[in-house]
């Protein structure tokens, strides 16, 4: 999709640069009487030619910033340069919205088995986890199949040692798998700590073999995290699990120096496109800024924020305004815990609750926060399931491998949610997860995992959906 053979010698950016110019071109001889249908072929053929939009903003934020942990400088940095970069794409009401958080910071971490041999274990601290004790902290490992079965123990029989699940993440491709296993991962150490548990392991939330660990956050009990609480590589808990199973007593010892920082602040960065006719009604366009720590975000979730940025700048850029108001809004703090309520999703709450009387006018709402890889299916709100509007985007959308799904969507995202909950109908864009929980939340998540044709049919499916609803008068909500 990005070189044509022909065009070897002409940059990707110029020859997107002149797909976008005759685009625009056509539209203007066309203008007025474009059916908004074409100027949603229009749009999703120009980000199929390679629009360079995208890969260049998740490239610049990935390079830029690196990690960009919530609450920390480079997650603020990276809002800056954002809402800097939305003025400059010619975006309208560009603002930065802060909100208080509590932040948490990795220290060194490590850990090894102690007994029946000592060996290393490649671990990572799951995120908002308390450190050990200066020593690190040591105890024998009692193995559960599942948080089910963690949850079934007696209180205190667990005194003195260390709990590990050790259920499986299924790969599947709408990435059921990881929220079947990710309730390990919250609700886990609370769980062993009731029953006497002194640390917390977890095979790692994540499909890959790889020994690398996957992180992820775990949750407040009353206030704070009760154990020290780690994530093990898919290997090495293979490992611990084949000693037990000898009849050996397998013997941890581990060590975090991770500490928190309870006054930092997050943001949300809001960008807009103003509608022509009815600018007080919005479509709303999410995707989280911050990240973990070991990577760079560049699949979680740059690439998102890449991707809606990239699909309304090519709305920005068409000779005619949508009807109604498309708002970019790249949210601060999706990943982490907080240990006041409402326990997370800060940045979705913020924007909720300050925005709230604006909330009846947003008339839809998509999040972008599963990788990069391609979109293939489609849900919309009930109301316009089966109707025109769906008939219609799924005419632009099925050529690039997009499918209407058979049910509104359950859940629409983190960043939405709390907007979604207030009454904001949402559609699910939803992408390939294949191999998304084999880097997700690892040192792996980096700029090279990103494919750029899957990257741009993302944007594709995206600018068409959000141009034909802007475009439109639908009432999504009946
Ligand atoms: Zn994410």
């Amino acid at each position: 999709m990005h070189s044509p053979p022909a065009l070897t010698a002409i940059p990707v950016r110029v020859s997107a640069a002149l797909a976008l110019a005759l685009m625009a071109a056509t539209a203007v001889r066309a203008a007025p009487a474009t059916a908004p249908e074409t100027v949603a072929v229009q749009l999703r053929d120009a980000a199929m030619a390679g629009h360079d939009i995208a890969y260049s903003w998740v490239s610049e934020l990935t390079t830029r910033f690196g990690p960009r942990p919530a609450g920390s400088p480079n997650e603020q940095q990276a809002a800056a340069w954002a809402a800097d970069k939305l003025k400059a794409l010619g975006f309208e009401n560009v603002r930065v919205e802060t909100f208080p958080i509590t932040a948490w910071v990795r220290g060194t971490e490590s850990g090894q088995l102690v007994a029946p041999a000592t060996q290393p274990l490649a671990v990572a601290a799951l995120g908002e986890s308390p450190p050990t004790p200066p020593g690190g902290l040591e105890g024998d490992v009692v193995i559960f199949p599942t948080l089910a079965d963690l949850q079934a123990a007696p209180p205190g029989s667990l005194a003195g040692r260390i709990a590990m699940i050790a259920q499986r993440t299924v790969r599947a491709q709408n990435g059921a798998g990881y929220s079947a296993a990710v309730p390990a991962r919250t609700d886990g150490p609370g769980v062993a700590a009731q029953r006497g548990a002194i640390g917390f392991l977890l095979r790692s939330v994540g499909t890959d073999s790889h020994r690398l660990a996957h992180t992820g956050t775990t949750r407040y009990v009353e206030g704070r995290v009760p154990l020290p609480a780690f994530a093990l590589s898919a290997p090495d808990a293979d490992q611990v699990e084949r000693i037990a199973a000898l009849g050996q007593t397998v013997r941890v010892r581990l060590f975090s120096g991770a500490s928190y920082v309870r006054d930092a602040h997050s943001q949300n960065v809001i960008a807009e496109v103003r509608g022509r006719e009815r600018p007080q009604e919005v479509v709303l366009l999410g995707a989280h800024l911050d990240s973990w720590d070991q990577g760079t975000g560049a699949i979680d979730d740059g690439a998102g924020t890449a991707i809606i940025a990239a699909a309304a700048k090519l709305i920005r850029d068409l000779p005619h305004r949508p009807r109604r108001t498309v708002r970019v809004v790249l949210f601060g703090s999706e990943e982490i815990a907080q240990p006041v309520p409402p326990g997370g999703a800060f940045g979705g709450h913020a924007y909720a609750d300050g925005h709230r009387a604006e909330l009846a006018g947003h008339v839809l709402a998509g999040e972008s926060d599963l990788g990069s890889d391609r979109v293939y299916s489609l849900a919309l709100p009930a109301a316009v399931g089966h109707g025109e509007f769906a008939t219609t985007l799924l005419r632009v959308l099925t050529p690039i491998g997009v499918l209407g799904a058979e049910r509104p969507p359950e859940d629409a995202g983190t960043d939405i949610g709390p907007s979604v909950e207030a009454g904001v109908p949402a559609f699910e864009l939803s992408q390939d997860a294949m191999r998304y929980f084999d880097i997700h939340h690892t040192a792996d998540d980096t700029l090279d995992k990103i494919d750029r044709a899957q990257l741009d049919q993302n944007v594709a499916a995206w600018a068409a959906l959000v141009w034909l609803a802007a475009d439109s008068e639908v009432d999504f909500r009946h």
